[in-house]
């Protein structure tokens, strides 16, 4: 039986008012996965537990088990990094909250609660931290990272029509209507809505993943060919989580 007093490095995925003066908690723990938990009384000024309630927040968790609920409940919480940039950059409380919901709709990546853990954790401090003009760079390499986290492969040299191999010079092209990466030829079949991928753009998702996030980030690509691996990884991801993201939904633009 699981212990009834629980202490756990967790995430704020989601925080919303429950009752009057309380808040339930979504929290993502490395070794747990998703955990909802309630906070009592955190509405009253005097609450202690009320900055532990705020989203994207990340610190040590004193949890109480209720065996017979099977709920868990905040008591204490530990060495808050609070993400305060949410408050001054609406593109970063968007992408925080991007961040936190592909988590939620992937049911914490099954397995792979540890390095997806990882992920977001990292991904958050440095968005707290990064300049306007590198965001794209951490977001396509958190996109691109919880696809392979979660087993999704994207097959970058061969065309998903014809099966040719794509010579490292070609530029390949993403179609959201037929879901595929074709070659210059095959691409001329479905003009609408197509997606130019230059060699860069699959050099840089081949090489990319092997470096740390912070190195990484260090790594720029032309402006355009960043916006459509953007469109081109949000389709991907939202066919794995099987629906759209609410986050994109609402707020694409600041995205
Ligand atoms: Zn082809």
């Amino acid at each position: 039986m699981a212990s009834r007093n629980q202490i756990h490095q967790v995430i704020v995925l989601k925080s919303q008012a429950f009752g009057e003066i309380h808040r339930s908690l979504t929290l993502y723990s490395a070794e747990e996965g998703i955990i909802y938990a309630t906070a009592h009384g955190t509405q009253k000024i005097k609450s202690k537990l009320r900055p532990f309630t705020e989203a994207f927040g990340r610190y040590k968790a004193y949890l109480y088990l209720n065996p017979v609920k099977n709920q868990y409940k905040l008591n204490d919480g530990e060495g808050l990094k609070a993400f305060h940039s949410g408050h001054e950059s609406i593109e970063k409380f968007y992408t925080a909250s991007l961040f936190c919901e592909m988590i939620l709709k992937s049911f914490g990546g099954g397995t792979e609660h540890s390095q997806l853990y990882e992920l977001i954790d990292q991904s958050l401090e440095i968005l707290e931290n990064m300049t306007e003009n590198k965001r794209i760079y951490l977001l396509l390499q958190y996109l691109y990272r919880f696809l392979k986290i979660n087993g999704f492969s994207l097959d970058l040299a061969n065309c998903d029509s014809c099966s040719r191999k794509i010579a490292p010079e070609e530029t390949l092209f993403y179609h959201h209507s037929q879901d595929g990466l074709f070659c210059s030829q095959c691409q001329s079949r479905f003009p609408a809505d197509q997606l130019p991928l230059p060699p860069g753009a699959r050099k840089y998702l081949d090489t990319t993943p092997a470096l740390s996030l912070i190195s990484a980030l260090e790594i720029s690509l032309e402006k355009n060919t960043a916006l459509n691996l953007k469109m081109l990884l949000f389709s991907c991801i939202q066919g794995l989580l099987e629906g759209p993201l609410n986050s994109l939904k609402q707020s694409k633009e600041f995205i």
